[in-house]
């Protein structure tokens, strides 16, 4: 492996004494709820780890854990109550949702201002006319590990693979706002290979395991892997084919260890940030 490696554990844990500063000069703790819909064993363990780590950093929190058979009517009645609820500044609701559940109605629900996941269609709105938003935590974790590793992306040609609202879309924005040239790719691409070998910078976040082949890499790129996927043995990897990239990229993230502390570390930040407005502290 040559490349160098984009460790986001280490960095949301040197982004941690910044985060309590902000929360300690708050006149009350910033207050995070997480809604949980169901058993899912992925989103229960990522709800755990929110859970967590809002704890450490001496947030007001509530887990909200419902059952799977819950009905729209209740889960939009819950939000409700958050939305009022004044100790509360940020809410979340864990994807995915039960079938029975539509999902935008309910993400729609929540007050822009407390939506800490930044899907709110204000929110995307404001981020797409790069005006203060409360940004998609992955993709912001994706910006912040750049940041810190000194990575130039102006003019630089920039591969964003998958369009979700959640994360290769807000990608897409935030990368061009950072004055990337920006190609998105899909299901419908054509060629994928290609725009990979042009690209400086690959985000890959499919979910499909090695679906970015590392031969595809071009020499001393940057390659961002979001992708989390479980294999049969259990074991966890990413959508590039991780040793092959690494021996190509001249920096790279694991999976895990990468994105994936980034995106729980940018939700902390996204709940103090909408405290800070919501105390009139910050605009
Ligand atoms: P979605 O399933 O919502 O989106 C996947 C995207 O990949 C779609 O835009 C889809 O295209 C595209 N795609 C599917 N097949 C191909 C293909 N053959 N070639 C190119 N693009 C393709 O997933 P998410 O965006 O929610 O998540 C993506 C991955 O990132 C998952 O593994 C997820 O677990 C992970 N993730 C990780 C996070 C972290 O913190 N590390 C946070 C969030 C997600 P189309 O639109 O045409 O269907």
């Amino acid at each position: 492996m040559s490349a160098r490696l984009l460790d986001g554990r280490d960095l949301a844990r040197r982004l941690a004494p910044a985060l309590r500063t902000r929360v300690a000069a708050l006149p009350r703790p910033p207050g995070l709820a997480v809604v949980l819909v169901g058993e899912d064993p992925a989103s229960a363990v990522y709800v755990e780890r929110k859970h967590e780590r809002a704890e450490r950093l001496g947030f007001h929190q509530a887990t909200i854990r419902l059952p799977v058979d819950t009905p729209q009517g209740a889960l939009e009645a819950l939000i409700d109550e958050l939305n009022v609820d004044p100790r509360i500044d940020g809410v979340l609701v864990q994807l995915p949702l039960p079938s029975q559940i539509d999902a935008g109605a309910v993400l729609g629900r929540i007050l822009p201002e407390k939506d800490v996941d930044g899907f709110h269609v204000v929110n995307t709105g404001r981020l797409s006319q790069g005006l203060a938003a409360l940004v998609p935590c992955t993709p912001l974790g994706v910006m912040r590990l750049i940041a810190d590793a000194g990575l130039p992306l102006a003019g630089c040609d920039a591969l964003v693979v998958g369009r979700s609202n959640i994360v290769g879309r807000p990608m897409a924005m935030l990368l061009e706002q950072a004055h990337a040239t920006v190609t998105l790719a899909h299901s419908r691409t054509r060629n994928l290979e290609d725009h990979v070998r042009r690209a400086d910078l690959v985000v890959a976040a499919v979910g499909r395991p090695d679906h970015i082949r590392g031969a595809w890499i071009k020499p001393g790129a940057v390659v961002i892997d979001v992708g989390i996927n479980r294999l049969a043995d259990g074991s966890l990897v990413g959508d590039v084919e991780f040793g092959p990239a690494a021996a190509r990229a001249g920096a790279i993230t694991p999976v895990p260890g990468g994105v994936g502390p980034m995106t729980i570390a940018m939700l902390m930040e996204n709940t103090v940030t909408a405290a800070e407005r919501r105390q009139g502290l910050a605009r």
